[in-house]
């Protein structure tokens, strides 16, 4: 073989390798959580950071519910703009045909999509209640896949809902309908934690071989075995010949016990025996956002980061005990797997311990000019300084909470989009209140 073909080849080889991608679902299942919440502020920094982290599709809400469209639309534009520079927006919707019309007709600039259904005969018979069975099922998911495909959409995904305790013969016709109606990607959900590596690995590689279409694995945490799960499902795709994808949240936010860490899931893929180096791993993923993003979204959502969380909690490099301190001193890989500046550790972190100005729903002008210039941002005039300052006042009344740095930079550069994001007109009222009786 001469040279240049021996190249061609290489190439080629490296062009067939299957890949392990994500897909975060933040923003979707993170916040549809019971008690989780998240502004649509908060909502645009996690695909801020996602995407400086290489994440190659943010899953970053609903298309077809009202109070998210000013959002999603005004995302697609920082998209457009190059400032969410290469990761994919990807909307939620029921695969119902009049919800992918009324998504579509709301969030135009709509190009990717994950169709979701239900294929368990739980959900089936207890759910839908005789509104639908198995074939019906197909066919509404079918008609769903063409309406999106019809609209322009450019990729999506169709979702088996509880596919984990679907008849697997039924879950490999449905996936077989879905390609052949034009769908990109089977989302195999493990809805209620049911899953056990083992059982995982048996179903996802069935599914991939028979149908061969990539698989997306989305896993919850119920019996406590969500990370391992995912690795396990990506591992089955990789193994069956497709590319696999897997979903998950930064700090494991989710429905119940939550989904796949980020950062874990990750760490897991990169690092674990027989997986890390074996099963490639998306090229574009940057673990130096990691410490930011789960700091980020911690404040965020109200909740701590555990002391022991893998990579970013504070114990992760943490050591004590005589042995163990002496042994990580002499050489770092006695007991510890990876290096805490891959994750974006290791420069201390400054806290201010004396006056403090901070800028809120009722603040003046002052104060607000004195936190801009501690961010080194410098104001056209006073009618630009004005402006920003009503904008940080609404960001404010959105999230609740003093604004981070990243946050108030990213309204200074960007006051347009802000405003569309924090603009919510709830549709008109055409019927009054009810009557209250007491008695
Ligand atoms: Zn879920």
């Amino acid at each position: 073989m001469g040279n240049k073909e021996k190249q061609q080849s290489q190439a080629k080889e490296k062009a067939k390798k299957n890949v392990i991608r994500i897909i975060d679902v933040t923003n979707r299942d993170g916040v549809q959580t019971s008690r989780i919440c998240l502004s649509k502020l908060q909502k645009t920094m996690i695909n801020l950071y996602l995407d400086e982290m290489g994440i190659w599709q943010s899953e970053f809400g609903f298309p077809f519910t009202h109070h998210e469209r000013n959002y999603l639309n005004a995302n697609l534009k920082l998209a457009k703009m190059g400032v969410i520079s290469d990761m994919r927006l990807s909307g939620w919707i029921r695969a119902i045909r009049k919800d992918v019309e009324v998504a579509k007709r709301y969030v135009p600039d709509l190009e990717y999509v994950n169709l979701s259904i239900s294929t368990s005969d739980q959900m089936i018979v207890y759910k839908f209640q005789g509104k639908l069975d198995r074939d019906k099922v197909i066919k509404t998911m079918v008609d769903a896949v063409k309406a999106a495909k019809e609209m322009g959409i450019k990729a999506l995904g169709v979702n088996a809902e509880d596919a984990s305790r679907t008849d697997l013969n039924y879950l490999i016709e449905f996936a077989m309908a879905a390609k052949e109606a034009g769908a990109d990607r089977i989302r195999y959900c493990d809805t209620l934690g049911y899953d056990s590596p083992f059982s995982i690995y048996e179903r996802v590689y069935e599914l991939a071989k028979k149908v061969k279409l990539p698989v997306e694995i989305h896993c919850h945490n119920d019996l406590g075995m969500v990370v391992a799960n995912t690795v396990s499902g990506a591992k089955a795709a990789i193994d069956a010949g497709v590319d696999a994808y897997v979903n998950t949240t930064v700090n494991g936010i989710g429905e119940r016990a939550g989904n796949a860490d980020l950062v874990s899931t990750i760490l897991a893929l990169k690092y674990s025996s027989q997986i890390g180096g074996k099963y490639p791993l998306d090229e574009n993923i940057n673990l130096s956002m990691a410490w930011r993003i789960c700091k980020y979204a911690s404040y965020a959502f109200g909740i701590p980061i555990p002391i022991n969380q893998p990579g970013v909690g504070e114990n992760a490099f943490a050591h004590e005990s005589g042995i163990h301190a002496d042994g990580a001193l002499k050489d770092r890989r006695n007991y510890e797997l990876y290096d805490y500046e891959e994750l974006g550790r290791g420069t201390p972190e400054i806290i201010e311990t004396g006056r403090q100005i901070t800028v809120g729903e009722y603040s003046g002008i002052k104060g607000f000019r004195n936190v801009y210039e501690r961010l080194e941002i410098k104001f056209k005039d006073e009618k630009q300084a004005q402006e920003i300052l009503e904008l940080v006042r609404y960001a404010n009344v959105h999230n609740q909470k003093p604004l981070t740095e990243d946050e108030l930079r990213f309204i200074a550069r960007y006051p347009k989009i802000a405003r569309e994001i924090f603009t919510m007109v709830p549709p008109e009222i055409t019927v009054d209140g009810v009557e209250l009786y007491h008695h």
